[in-house]
């Protein structure tokens, strides 16, 4: 059987579903392929459930990219108050919390609600459980499902990116990209733990669920926030951060102790001795990780030269992680489809006209803090409005 619509979006998440909304509202008929039993399987375990689904401060900075520039123009063009004057139309209440991330107050179903209403709305059409078997291009594109031929000429890959594959995880969208020529820049998983190598978790690691505000840092990016101890290495936000940025075999850089000087008491006690640099530490880190990280760094004795040493490594902690806790626990994909292939306003293929890619599958990866969903939506809704 063939289904005939003006275009068929593949994947129903975050993307695809703003996507089928904007082209929906211009009156295209738009039909939006899932391989799931049910639509936004991601946006509902996103922000603990709670769906932080954008961030009021959304800046070009805050997204990782082989091309920096690229995110603008859709960022530009639907900005966050746009996805909350939607989340507002629906009634939806929500808060802010740090760093001007947005949650739902009641649950991340409060979005896909919004979604699905939207698109009902939009007289979009959403076909589950459509396993993908085959995509063709003659004049136009043909997609083969178990549930027939679904004929096309403009095509969109929404299928996100290759993190938690027990939600449904696929590489169709790669897949497809290199079907059709186009480039793709390695992909990695981010927004994800860091394992310490053996010795390293022989040290810390008893100590799990101790956290503390540090600064990571690899060559280019920083970020201050929470770091966590776990049962196999080093999480919490700072860490899910700078996960983005690090490569295997190379160390990141952690300040403990950001912007004070520890040795100065030290320096100033009645006697510099292991009592007075506990004391010292202690009162900025956790008590039982500030005394285990001393064990393993008592100066070799009290000298200015000592303390001054000792100082350089609390702000400058190097830490070689084995590897990553991997696609299993990632938040996101880094890496993705060239943004050299596509167009900036309207996400569509440069050598494939009609061929569209939105959302996670791109090389556009936001950091923590709602900019996933905000690069999901308005890349979506640049290609919404260009067809
Ligand atoms: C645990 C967790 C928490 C997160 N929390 C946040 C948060 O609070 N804020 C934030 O901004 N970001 C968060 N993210 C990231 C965010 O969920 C993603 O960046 C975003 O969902 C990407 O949107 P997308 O539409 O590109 O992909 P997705 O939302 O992943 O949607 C892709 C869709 O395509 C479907 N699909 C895949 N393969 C196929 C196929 N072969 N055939 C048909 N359909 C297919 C999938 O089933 C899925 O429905 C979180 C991610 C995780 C894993």
């Amino acid at each position: 059987m063939v289904h005939k619509f003006d275009a068929v979006i593949l994947g129903a998440g975050a993307a695809g579903l703003m996507c089928a909304i904007e082209a929906g509202k211009r009156g295209r008929r738009v039909a939006v392929l899932e391989r799931a039993d049910r639509v936004g399987k991601k946006i509902l375990i996103s922000g603990g459930g709670r769906c932080n689904f954008t961030n009021r401060h959304c800046l070009p900075e805050h997204f990782n990219s082989a091309n920096p520039h690229f995110a603008k123009s859709a960022l530009a063009r639907y900005e966050p108050s746009d996805f909350i004057a939607l989340v507002e139309k629906h009634r939806i209440p929500y808060h802010e919390k740090t760093l001007g991330q947005l949650f739902c107050d009641r649950s991340a179903q409060d979005i896909v609600n919004l979604l699905e209403t939207e698109c009902r709305a939009a007289g979009v059409q959403i076909i589950l459980n459509s396993g993908i078997q085959e995509i063709r291009r003659t004049d136009e594109f043909i997609v083969g499902t178990e549930s027939g031929e679904f004929h096309a000429p403009i095509l969109i890959i929404a299928t996100g990116g290759l993190s938690i594959p027990k939600l449904g995880a696929t590489s169709l969208g790669y897949d497809v990209a290199r079907q059709f020529g186009l480039k793709i820049h390695e992909t990695r998983p981010a927004l994800v733990s860091l394992l310490l190598g053996a010795k390293d978790r022989e040290k810390y690691c008893d100590l799990a669920g101790v956290s503390a505000e540090v600064e990571v840092s690899t060559d280019h990016q920083s970020f201050r926030e929470k770091m966590l101890i776990t049962h196999r290495g080093l999480s919490g936000p700072a860490i899910l951060q700078i996960s983005t940025y690090w490569r295997e075999h190379s160390a990141i850089r952690i300040d403990l102790a950001p912007g004070r000087d520890v040795t100065l008491s030290i320096r100033e006690a009645k006697e510099r001795n292991m009592a007075a640099a506990r004391s010292a530490l202690q009162g900025i880190l956790p008590k039982r990780f500030a005394t285990r990280w001393l064990d393993f760094h008592a100066p070799p004795d009290w000298t200015n030269r000592a303390l001054e040493t000792l100082e350089g490594q609390i702000h400058e902690w190097m830490v070689e992680p084995a590897g990553t806790e991997g696609y299993e626990k990632a938040e996101v994909t880094v890496g993705g489809v060239d943004t050299e292939e596509l167009s900036s306003k309207t996400m569509e293929s440069r050598r494939v006209p009609g061929l569209f890619f939105i959302g996670e599958v791109v090389d556009v990866t936001g950091h923590l803090g709602g900019f996933n969903f905000q690069w999901a939506w308005a890349s979506g809704a640049a290609a919404g409005r260009a067809i």
